[in-house]
This record gives C-alpha cells, structure tokens and sequence, in this order.
C-alpha cells in the first residue's frame, strides 16, 4: 500500500463499519453511522492541520491555546459524498462547502462532470473530498483534476470504503493526495461496485435503492 494511503484502525471506526455495511442497517441508522465514521476519519485526516498561538480571557484569568490557521474547504462528490459531509461539517462549521458533482457513464464507468460551481481562485488552503466510496477512482481522480486546475494546493481525499483498483488509480494519478480510508476490500465487480463494500452508498443514504 502506498505511503499516502491511511487505513484507519480505530475501534470505533471498524465497529461502526461493520454495522454501516450490514444490509439490515436501515437508512436513518445507516446516515447516522456514515456521519459518525466520516467525523472520526477526517479526526485523522486533519491532524497535521497548521495552528497558531491565541489569547483568551476565562473568567478566572488569561490562558493560551490555539486556533486553526488554515481555511478547509470541504468538496462533496455528490451525491453520496453528502452522507459524509454533514457530520464533518459540523465539526468545522467555519469550512467552506463547494459540491462537486459527477455522474458514472455506466457504459464506460468513466466520470462525467454535471455540476461545479467553483469561484475563480482558491478561496481555502485546504481542500478534502469526500466521497464514501472510492471504487474506480475515476470521479476522485477528476475531483482532483479539477480542484488543482482550480489552484488548490493541499488536498485530502476522505471516504471510507475504497477498491485496490480506485486506490491504485488515485495515487498513481495524484502521489501528493493522501487518502483517510476505513478499509480497503478485495476487488471491483463487473459493474464497478466494490466487493464485499456496502451496496450503493448513495441509494442506502436516501432509501433510493
Ligand atoms: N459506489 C457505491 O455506492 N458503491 C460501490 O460499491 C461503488 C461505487
């Protein structure tokens, strides 16, 4: 596995992934863990986030601590990369939102582009993509592609299922982007669906399927 690729091995997270993977999780419990487990994965992914020194007054006198330096941008893939936003977003409420939306030819697999609405230069230091499912990585790699052609200098990629195949392609394309993973499965099917994964991450969020 490739030097930017982070595996979380975090209890919570492994026990909360099993439940989100289950077929029997319906879709409130299953957008409820999706928060819970992309709240804990971007705990990872934003360790190394710049701080600087504050001054605050309590009331009983003056202490330091900290405050973040670094403007994040959180970009969901949409539309299941929504599922993971709301809960990352209410950790970091000040982040700026821009949706990326790109649909799946399901002939050719490849990525479409239907929806950006990026300003003309960056407006954020940070950028994490989020999508909860990283299958061929052809969406996370355009993702990419179009936040650099934008100007974004650091960006993360946070999900929390991924194919080899999808992680293979992102860091052969990307080797600067790392990746906040749960876990890597065994393969891709024949229709691009990751194997054991979860099922159509998307369809399970909205009760779609
Ligand atoms: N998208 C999903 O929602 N599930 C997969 O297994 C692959 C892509």
């Amino acid at each position: 596995m490739a030097s930017q690729v982070h595996i979380s091995t975090h209890p919570l997270v492994q026990h909360k992934l099993a439940l989100l993977r289950d077929q029997r999780t319906d879709p409130k419990k299953f957008r409820e863990l999706l928060e819970e487990i992309a709240i804990l994965i971007a705990y990872e992914a934003t360790a190394d986030l710049a701080t600087e020194e504050v001054t605050v007054m309590t009331p009983l006198g003056q202490a330091s601590g900290y405050r973040l330096r670094e403007r994040i941008g959180l970009v969901p893939i949409l539309r299941a990369g929504l599922g993971v936003m709301e809960g990352i977003w209410s950790m970091m409420p000040s982040a700026e939102v821009w949706h990326i939306g790109l649909l799946r030819d399901e002939r050719t697999l490849e990525p479409v582009e239907y929806y950006s609405r990026l300003p003309v230069s960056p407006t954020v230091d940070v950028c994490l993509i989020l999508d909860p499912m990283l299958a061929t990585g052809g969406s996370a790699v355009a993702a990419v592609d179009i936040l650099k052609r934008w100007g974004a200098r650091r960006i993360k990629f946070v999900g929390v299922i991924a194919a080899p195949e999808g992680v293979h392609r992102l860091t052969t394309a990307h080797p600067d982007v790392p990746l906040y993973l749960a876990a890597v499965d065994e393969r891709l099917n024949e229709v691009g669906y990751i194997v054991p994964g979860l099922g159509d991450a998307g369809d399970r969020l909205f009760g779609t399927g």
